[in-house]
């Protein structure tokens, strides 16, 4: 233990590694078909069932299905739907109709 008054204890973050990078963030995501391809052609961000917003790559690489995404799609359109209704009506503080 080195002394200091800073908060730099970078080396004592933990994560689960699974993957080699140590990057949490190596996961593939569901996107509407249409809006990867536009995307990844016009280099313009997507936004995932789960939320996540990111600029596809053109070659994308293998990584685990995002369990967020996954249940998301498995509820289909109309569960998607209803769970982001849900959430936006949660975060929002007037009365929907
Ligand atoms: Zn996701």
């Amino acid at each position: 233990m080195k002394p200091g008054t800073g908060t730099e204890t970078i080396q004592e973050e933990r994560t689960d590694v699974r993957q080699d990078e140590g990057d949490h963030d190596r996961f593939s995501h569901y996107v509407e078909k249409g809006k990867l391809t536009e995307a990844i052609v016009n280099g313009t961000p997507v936004i995932a069932l789960c939320g996540k917003v990111w600029v596809p790559s053109r070659d994308p690489q293998r990584f685990p299905l995002c369990p967020q995404c996954k249940r998301l799609y498995d509820m289909g359109p109309e569960g998607r739907r209803r769970e982001w209704e849900e959430r936006a009506g949660r975060s929002a503080s007037g009365q929907p109709d």
